[in-house]
């Protein structure tokens, strides 16, 4: 069982009926990687009920951020989801995970891929500073099916390019491309799709997928990890296959199970 420390609610945010997104104190010894996940939650009948979450905040904040789902009969999040300022909630000490930029091979353009809440551990990785220095470009790509659920799109359009200090290289290197399934949208269609077609490189004016020069990490549902996955290995991209070596791509699931 993971060590928590309880951290107080400080703001809540709810996207939709089925999102939405909240800031917590945090520990001051708590250490973590952008890209990373710690196991968070509540007490539930005097146990710890916790589930992981990525950190949607970077790594040099104060405060941590998450993303959630509200699944309607999900053990934790049909609570979560009614947590307010001033609440409690469980955080564990440990973070882990495998979307960390240290187990990319070097390469010109970093591709995010995500779907649904697999956009979090993106969050933080586009706020560290290493891997505008890493990478000549970042493009983000995030999928949902309805537009509303595009978490952050304000913010990465509107306030990022605009941030004191990571302004300029969000402005010269980072891509945001959303992506809508079920409505119309400045771009449709499973992100999947867009890569096959060509439609994303044509859209951006970036050379189609190579695994010379392209390094990607993936976030998102079991079948959306399968099958981005298989569209990176019939490139020729190798998957980082444990942590501390470098591949062209890394994955994580953004949950388990369907
Ligand atoms: C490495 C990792 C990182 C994660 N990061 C996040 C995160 O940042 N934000 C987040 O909301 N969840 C995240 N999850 C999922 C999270 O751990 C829980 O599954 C989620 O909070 C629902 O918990 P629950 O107890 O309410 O329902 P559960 O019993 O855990 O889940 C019920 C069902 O809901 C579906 N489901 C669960 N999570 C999601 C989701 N995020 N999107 C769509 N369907 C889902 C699955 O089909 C699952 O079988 C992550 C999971 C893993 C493994």
């Amino acid at each position: 069982m993971a060590t928590c420390t309880l951290e107080e609610v400080s703001e809540v945010k709810h996207w939709t009926e089925t999102l939405f997104s909240f800031k917590t104190t945090r520990n001051k010894s708590l250490r973590f990687q952008n890209g990373h996940f710690l196991m968070i939650g509540l007490e539930v009948d005097g146990k710890p009920l916790l589930r992981a979450y990525s950190v949607v905040s970077p790594n040099y904040e104060d405060h941590l951020e998450f993303l959630s789902i509200k699944i309607p009969d999900g053990a934790l999040t049909s609570r979560l989801k009614l947590i307010k300022p001033g609440d409690k909630i469980l955080v564990g000490e440990k973070s882990v995970g495998t979307l960390v930029i240290d187990d990319l091979k070097p390469g010109k353009r970093l591709y995010l891929l995500s779907t649904g809440t697999g956009l979090a551990p993106f969050m933080s990785i586009i706020r560290d500073p290493e891997t505008y220095e890493k990478f000549e470009k970042i493009i983000l790509i995030h999928g949902v099916r309805l537009a509303s659920e595009l978490a952050y799109s304000g913010y990465l359009t509107n306030e990022l390019p605009n941030n004191e200090f990571l302004g300029d290289m969000v402005k010269s290197q980072l891509v945001y491309y959303p992506t809508v399934t079920r409505e119309a949208y400045k771009h449709t269609g499973r992100l999947t799709n867009a890569i096959r077609s060509g439609a994303l490189f044509q859209d951006l004016n970036l050379p189609s997928l190579n695994a010379a020069e392209d390094k990607a990490m993936i976030c998102g549902s079991p079948a959306m990890l399968e099958e981005t996955s298989q569209i990176l290995n019939e490139g020729g991209f190798s998957i980082s296959e444990s942590r501390g070596r470098q591949g062209d791509y890394v994955i994580e699931r953004a949950f388990v199970g369907e």
